[in-house]
């Protein structure tokens, strides 16, 4: 009897021994045992078996919140991917809502630990931020009603007429003013697209402009109403933003994207989500580990 029981214990106690090392490999488990540099922000958010993700809430096929509750699309499914990498599970995720505006705000103060939101590279962004990626290039482009025939590329806003509306501390409401003959009159912004969208279609303004996938979210979900004017006017690569002196971080999401490209789960991500929307994945980007 008592050797039966020595035996039992022994052979769970292999059993857990066994458990616990396959966690260990598997980064979905969310063990916690996965092992990283000393002092790394991947030990620390590995140890703490959570993470804060900034991305957008409003935003279809990239970061929306539905009836889930959760945010939903390719920037989210690409967060995922890192998260996994980290040893966190899934469920373990808080989303933060990032709209353009405060994105690097929310790295700098530490209330996010990474951002996936539509989030173009450039070097002003630099100055306070840092960039892995990129891992998708969008381009600049117009959202006018179905039925407009007057608006065809951002010169069409060059005779002062036509009021186009952006978002806050985006790259497209920067460069959309090289085009309008008057800022004060024709340009509107909001913090979120989903109000650009709205005031586009009761009529406030004439178009929106922001990156083609957003807008391709937007017109698929209300294809009656909305149409692109024109060709992609610049280049957008999204990066996914952490704290500007956090090489090791930025080291470790480079190669989880590399990675993600070689193995398919990037793709899948992609036809999962704004795949569905009628844009172009294109080949995997070359990773710019500056
Ligand atoms: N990709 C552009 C940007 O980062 C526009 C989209 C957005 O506002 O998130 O500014």
């Amino acid at each position: 009897m008592r050797i039966k029981r020595v035996a039992a214990l022994a052979a769970a106690a292999t059993l857990a021994f066994g458990l616990a090392a396959c966690g260990g490999d598997d980064a979905g488990e969310g063990t916690g045992s996965k092992s990283f540099p000393a002092g790394s922000t991947m030990e620390r958010l590995n140890k703490a078996q959570k993470i804060k993700v900034g991305t957008k809430f409003d935003q279809p096929g990239f970061g929306q919140k539905g009836l889930s509750g959760k945010p939903e699309g390719f920037d989210v499914e690409v967060a995922k991917i890192i998260v996994k990498e980290l040893g966190i599970p899934e469920d373990k995720i808080e989303f933060v809502e990032t709209p353009s505006k405060v994105r690097e705000d929310k790295i700098v103060d530490g209330s996010v630990d990474l951002v996936a939101a539509t989030y173009t590279i450039n070097d002003k962004r630099k100055e306070r931020i840092a960039f892995a990626g990129p891992y998708y290039e969008a381009g600049q482009n117009i959202l006018v009603k179905k039925d407009d025939t007057t608006i065809t590329g951002p010169d069409s806003f060059k005779d002062g007429t036509k009021k186009v509306c952006s978002v806050t501390g985006s790259t497209p409401a920067e460069k959309i003013k090289e085009y309008v003959k008057d800022v004060a009159t024709q340009l509107v912004l909001f913090d979120t697209y989903d109000k650009c969208r709205d005031a586009l279609k009761n009529g406030q303004v004439d178009a929106v402009t922001t990156d083609n996938v957003i807008l391709l979210g937007y017109i698929a979900k209300d294809e009656a109403s909305f149409k692109l004017a024109g060709d992609n006017f610049t280049k957008e690569p999204y990066g996914i933003g952490v704290k500007k002196e956090d090489t090791d971080f930025r080291t470790f999401i480079n190669d989880t994207l590399e990675k993600a490209f070689a193995d398919g789960s990037w793709k899948k991500a992609w036809d999962d989500t704004a795949g569905k929307f009628g844009a172009e994945l294109g080949a995997a980007p070359t990773i710019n580990r500056y």
